[in-house]
């Protein structure tokens, strides 16, 4: 760690984009590095229970390469208990079924009230388990984890179905029904945040849910496991299994009694699991998947701000965001000075230990990602992209990787085509707005993308032409839970967040009654 770049206090409104309505910095409580893990078996029914088979797995903490601690590793036997746990609270005349939806609305506000209280140790634990800073985890993921279920548990009461004048004598009218039992799987790179995007809508709308945490990051999940025991949600309602992927995730994705999947991670499983579901019970599948999302910059931009806004597009989370700007385009002729003051911005990027309140970067989530992220910038190199800073490996254990810009990147780079997901910028030269909006839709993704312009006219007009499911203008990675994300293309099927989120998580039932007519 002593090789690790430090510099003094960053502004926390600097490490959070400028963007999120943080506390100032001193209201960060100091945090321990040593939180105490309390839960680390599989969550069904609302009791702890070992994996049938006994087995367990370690979670790594990223910032040294240790053991955490071991966890319970779920694999078909415990998905299919859990199922049925979550199959019987689904039951018709189950509690769970039977209860009014304004109390399902309490439950939820008593959840992120559970959580609320106890964001100071869950910070803490986020940041152990998956190395993001901990003035992020506790300024950021938080409150956006309490916004959220606040944002489903007001929704839980008011998400109506419709009166329909059909021809003839008859009324018709629709119910918002639950789907049933949701699979959710979710990643590691915000572990409780994507927890609440998936258990929001789906315990908003009255489903029952089997979720598959990231073997990378179970920690955070498991505490609020037992918050959701707590603040009393029935037995079944929610159940929580660590495990690993091709072995819990697949046997959810492929399960015959799961009436729906919810998943966010790689485009590559993403595949898998809409196979999975046309070779099983063809179960309804929502995707939130990888990106390659383009940032544009036009010459008339604050060249400040725009370097600054794009240096967080990019970095923030460790480069592990699906929407990450990881395209740069900046028009030809601010190209050269936006490329230096880019390569300045990162090299004063702090990374280091995440406890450090000052640390803007702390370590990649585990060897995996780390290996695969210095393999691109290896490529990167090899194909002739100009590296401007960093490049290398930025502390002498755990997983920390310098902040690295490459300048004079083309279009048919490997880095500019495949998604890296860590601390590596690229910057691409464009000349015309058409151009642009045509380079910046030749890919495969389609989640977000930006355009920084003094000209709204342009700016409506590039966002019109783009094919994402986000599109942010003189902004980056700003989200509430009221607006919807999700990916075009191979970035995803359905939205999350919302009310375009509870569609995932609802079955329209149409009903009609005969009205007799009077003489007739
Ligand atoms: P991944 O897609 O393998 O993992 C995401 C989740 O899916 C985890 O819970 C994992 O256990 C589960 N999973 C893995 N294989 C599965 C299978 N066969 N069936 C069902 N579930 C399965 O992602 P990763 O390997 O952790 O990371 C690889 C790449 O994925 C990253 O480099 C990044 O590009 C991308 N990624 C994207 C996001 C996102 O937010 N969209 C999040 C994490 C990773
Ligand atoms: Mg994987």
């Amino acid at each position: 760690m002593n090789r690790l770049l430090r510099r003094s206090g960053p502004a926390l409104q600097r490490l959070c984009g400028r963007h999120y309505s943080a506390p100032a910095a001193a209201a960060i409580p100091t945090p321990s590095a040593q939180p105490e893990v309390h839960f680390n078996k599989l969550f069904i029914n609302n009791e702890w229970q070992d994996a049938a088979s006994g087995r367990t797995f370690p979670t790594i903490n990223p910032s040294t390469g240790e053991v955490i601690c071991q966890v319970a590793e779920a694999d078909q036997a415990d998905v299919n208990r859990a199922v049925k746990a979550a199959r019987d609270a689904f039951r018709f005349g189950s509690p769970w079924r039977r209860m009014d939806a304004s109390h399902r609305g309490l439950l939820l506000n008593k959840l992120a009230n559970a959580i609320e209280s106890n964001a100071a140790y869950l910070a803490e634990l986020e940041t152990l388990d998956n190395g993001k800073p901990y003035a992020i985890s506790y300024s950021v993921d938080l409150p956006n984890v309490v916004k959220c279920l606040r944002y489903y548990a007001g929704w839980a009461d008011k998400w109506e179905g419709k009166t329909i004048p059909i021809d003839g004598d008859f009324f018709c009218y629709t119910r918002h029904e639950p789907v049933g039992v949701c699979g959710q799987i979710i990643p590691w790179n915000f572990p409780l945040l994507m927890q609440a995007w998936k258990l929001g809508p789906a315990l908003a709308t009255g489903n029952t849910v089997v979720m598959k945490v990231a073997e990378q990051t179970p920690l955070t999940a498991l505490f609020v496991a037992n918050l959701i025991k707590e603040v009393g949600f029935p037995e079944g309602v929610v159940n929580i299994l660590p495990g690993l992927g091709p072995s819990a995730g697949a046997a959810i994705s492929r399960h015959m009694d799961v009436d729906k999947v919810a998943f966010t991670g790689s485009t590559e499983v993403g595949h898998l699991i809409q196979q999975a579901s046309g070779s099983s019970n063809l179960k309804r599948v929502t995707l939130e998947l990888g990106g390659k999302s383009p940032n544009i910059v036009m010459a008339d931009a604050d060249m400040a701000y725009a370097v600054e806004q794009s240096h967080f597009a990019l970095f923030f989370n460790q480069g592990q965001c699906c929407c990450a700007g990881s395209r740069t385009y900046v028009q030809a002729d601010i190209y050269d000075e936006f490329v230096e003051r880019s390569a300045a911005r990162a090299k004063r990027r702090v990374v280091g230990d995440p406890f450090d309140l000052r640390t803007e970067q702390g370590p990649q989530v585990d060897q995996e990602q780390f290996n695969k992220i210095l393999g691109y910038i290896s490529t990167g190199k090899k194909e002739g992209a100009r590296l401007m800073c960093g490049g290398g490996v930025a502390a002498d254990r755990g997983y920390f990787i310098q902040p690295t810009v490459f300048g004079d990147v083309q279009d048919n780079m490997t880095i500019a085509r495949e998604e890296i997901f860590g601390p590596v910028m690229q910057i691409l030269k464009f000349k015309t707005v058409e151009e642009v909006i045509e380079r910046a839709n030749d890919s495969q993704y389609g989640l977000a993308a930006a355009v920084f312009t003094k000209d709204l006219d342009k700016a409506h007009y590039v966002s019109n032409g783009l094919r994402a499911g986000t599109v942010w203008i003189n902004c980056y990675d700003v989200f509430g839970a009221q607006a919807p994300f999700g990916g075009y293309k191979a970035s995803g099927n359905g939205r999350e967040l919302g009310e375009y989120g509870l569609e995932g998580y609802t079955e329209v039932k149409t009903v009609t009654i005969k009205v007799p007519q009077k003489n007739s």
